[in-house]
C-alpha cells in the first residue's frame, strides 16, 4: 500500500534472504575494519627474464570467521558504497609501505586507489604523511587507478594525481583496455605505467590477432614513454611470446608468484633480486 494505489509487487522470499544476507556482510564488513582484521597480500612484479623482482603489488584480503576468504571483488565495491573505502586505503597504505620499508631493499611497493580516494585532495596529505612516517622515498610507491576513474571526474581525478606524482610518487593506470577507455587517457593524464589487464594475453599463443592487438598498446604506450606491466600471464607460452616481442618492462602474474605475505616477499626478493626500481624518473613527462 505505501508504494502507491494499484501498485503490485511480488514478494519473494530468496530476495529478502539475499537482502539480510548482504547486510549481514556488510555490518561484519565494518567490524573487520574497526578490529583491524583486513591483512595485505603481495604480488611480485618480475622482469620478464625473471631476474629481478622490482616491484610488488599489495592485494587487501578478508578472512570472515565464518563464511573464510572473501575476494576483494566483492567487499570493496561494498566497502565504497557504505563510504568506508577510504579506511581500507588508510590501512594499505600504511601496512604496504611499512612492510616495503621491512625488505630492506630497493624494491617499489604499489597499491589499489579507489575513486572515492581521488575526489577530494586529501588523499594527497594521506600519502605524504605516510612516506614521512616510514621515511619511504616517494618514487619507491606506486598508486593504481582504474581508467574508469577518470569518466566521471576527468578534472578532479587528474588534479588530484597531479599533485601525487608532482610529490614524487609513481602513478599507474591499472586494467587497461578493460574499461570504456579512450587512448586519449594514454597522453593526457599524468601516468608513469600502464598495466595491460590479463585479458590482452590470455590468448596470445592461439589467436595472431590478440597478439597484434597486444602488440599494438605496448607500442602506442611505448611512444608515449610509458612503461609496461603485463598483468595475469599464467603459461610459460605467454611469457615466452612476452619476452620474444619484448611487450613488458614487468610482468604480474601465476607464472611467477601468486599474492604472498609480506615475509615471503622478503626470503623471494633476496633469492633474486637487491630490487629495483621500475619507474625511471629520467625520462618521465611532466
Ligand atoms: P587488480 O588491481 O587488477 O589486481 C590483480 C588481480 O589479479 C588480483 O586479484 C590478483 O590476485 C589477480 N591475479 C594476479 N595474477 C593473476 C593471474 O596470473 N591470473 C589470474 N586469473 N589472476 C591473477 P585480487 O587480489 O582478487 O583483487 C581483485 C581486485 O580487487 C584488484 O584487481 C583491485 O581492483 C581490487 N583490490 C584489491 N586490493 C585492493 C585494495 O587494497 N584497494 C582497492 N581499492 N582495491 C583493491
Ligand atoms: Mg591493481
Ligand atoms: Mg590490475
Ligand atoms: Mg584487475
Amino acid at each position: 500500500k505505501s508504494v502507491g494505489n494499484g501498485t503490485l509487487t511480488m514478494f519473494r522470499p530468496e530476495m529478502d534472504a539475499r537482502y539480510v544476507a548482504e547486510q549481514r556482510l556488510k555490518a561484519d564488513l565494518r567490524t573487520a575494519i574497526e578490529q583491524g582484521d583486513l591483512t595485505v597480500v603481495y604480488q611480485p612484479m618480475y622482469r620478464p627474464d625473471g631476474s629481478e623482482m622490482e616491484c610488488c603489488e599489495a592485494l587487501v584480503r578478508w578472512s570472515h570467521p565464518e563464511r573464510g576468504f572473501i575476494g576483494p571483488n566483492i567487499f570493496i565495491p561494498m566497502a565504497e558504497s557504505m563510504g568506508l573505502i577510504s579506511e581500507i586505503t588508510r590501512f594499505v597504505l600504511d601496512r604496504a609501505c611499512a612492510d616495503c620499508v621491512s625488505w630492506q631493499n630497493e624494491m617499489s611497493v604499489s597499491v589499489n586507489l579507489s575513486i572515492h580516494d581521488l575526489r577530494g585532495g586529501k588523499i594527497v596529505a594521506l600519502v605524504a604523511d605516510i612516506l614521512e612516517r616510514y621515511k619511504l622515498d616517494p618514487t619507491r610507491l606506486h598508486l593504481e587507478v582504474t581508467e574508469s576513474c577518470f569518466m566521471d571526474e576527468p578534472v578532479v581525478v587528474s588534479a588530484t594525481l597531479g599533485r601525487l606524482r608532482a610529490s614524487g610518487v609513481t602513478i599507474a593506470i591499472d586494467d587497461f583496455g578493460t574499461g570504456f577507455s579512450s587512448l586519449s587517457y594514454l597522453d593526457s593524464l599524468p601516468i608513469d605505467i600502464v598495466k595491460i589487464d590479463r585479458a590482452f594475453v590470455r590468448d596470445i599463443g592461439t589467436e595472431p590477432r590478440r597478439l597484434k592487438l597486444l602488440s599494438g598498446i605496448v607500442h602506442l604506450s611505448r611512444e608515449l614513454d610509458l612503461k609496461i606491466v603485463i598483468e595475469g600471464v599464467e603459461t610459460f607460452e605467454q611469457l615466452e611470446l612476452v619476452k620474444k616481442h619484448k611487450f613488458a618492462d614487468l610482468v604480474q602474474g601465476y607464472i611467477f608468484s601468486p599474492p604472498i605475505p609480506a615475509n615471503a616477499i622478503a626470503e623471494l626478493s633476496q633469492k633474486t633480486t637487491s630490487g629495483r626500481r621500475l619507474a625511471g624518473r629520467q625520462n618521465r613527462r611532466d
